[in-house]
């Protein structure tokens, strides 16, 4: 069977946890994982993603600045991760998006100008763009509109928005990232969303070490489980799950071009 890739993880937050990104590999590999998207945050893990992709061939990096970075970003460090952002190996630009669950949106005025720098870095490299957003995504998507101008696309990442939403994102490009929250009994609302995404516009990630699907929900998170939010698309699509996989194979084959 076609193996599966985890399209958002953080290896290298995971590592201050586990201690091993070799064995948390070897685990993903164990678990038919064949390709892990290592996300950066902010300037803190950016060489470490870099590390992780010049040491494991079967790991991808993202390089950017999440929008709840608290680190204070200056010339040199936005063009530092311009010059990490162009390796063959980073695939992506993020997480970048806005976040409005901490602090109000009057006080995120600066996650604005930090969004829209990446969406120019994203589009100048042609490369997708990792979007988190959270209590923000009618900000978020107009933001994606207005700058992307329909010359960027990308992943919204653990998506547990509504179908009118998930539309719209559809509507300007974007693939939908669904994350181990979709295992969970209670989580109707990101049910019906999986359920309406189409499948050649899907994808699946763990955001290790966060959110562990069900049976290890609780636990430390790892890439390795992404194959419980597979076999959970497969189940609300109602498709065997070798199917599920290669339509899975695609899209990411078609978005990151590898
Ligand atoms: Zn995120
Ligand atoms: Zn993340």
């Amino acid at each position: 069977m076609t193996g599966w890739m985890d399209t958002h993880c953080h290896l290298c937050l995971l590592k201050e946890e586990q201690g091993s990104t070799l064995e948390v590999m070897q685990r993903a590999r164990a678990n038919n994982v064949h390709r892990v998207l290592d996300v950066s945050t902010g300037k803190d893990n950016w060489r470490c993603v870099l590390d992780n992709v010049l040491v494991f061939d079967d790991v991808y990096g993202a390089i950017g600045v999440h929008p709840t970075s608290e680190a204070v970003y200056a010339e040199d460090d936005w063009q530092t991760m311009a010059a990490l952002a162009a390796h063959e190996k980073v695939i992506a630009i993020g997480e970048c998006g806005l976040d409005f669950y901490h602090a109000p949106e009057r006080e995120c005025g600066h996650q604005y100008e930090r969004f829209e720098r990446q969406i120019e870095l994203a589009k100048q490299l042609n490369k997708p763009l990792i979007i988190h957003t959270r209590n923000s995504s009618p900000q978020t998507l107009a933001v994606l509109r207005d700058v992307g101008k329909g010359l960027v696309t990308g992943i919204m990442h653990c998506f547990v928005e509504d179908k009118e939403t998930a539309q719209q994102a559809l509507d300007i490009g974007f693939y939908i990232s669904f994350s181990g929250i979709s295992t969970f009994k209670n989580a109707a609302l990101v049910h019906e969303t999986m359920s309406y995404v189409p499948l050649d516009k899907l994808l699946i990630e763990t955001d290790a070490p966060y959110l562990a699907p069900v049976p290890y929900r609780g636990k430390l998170n790892e890439p390795a489980y992404v194959t419980q939010v597979g076999a959970r698309v497969a189940e609300i699509k109602g498709l065997p799950i070798d199917v599920v996989a290669a339509q899975l194979e695609i899209n990411a084959r078609c978005l990151f071009g590898i």
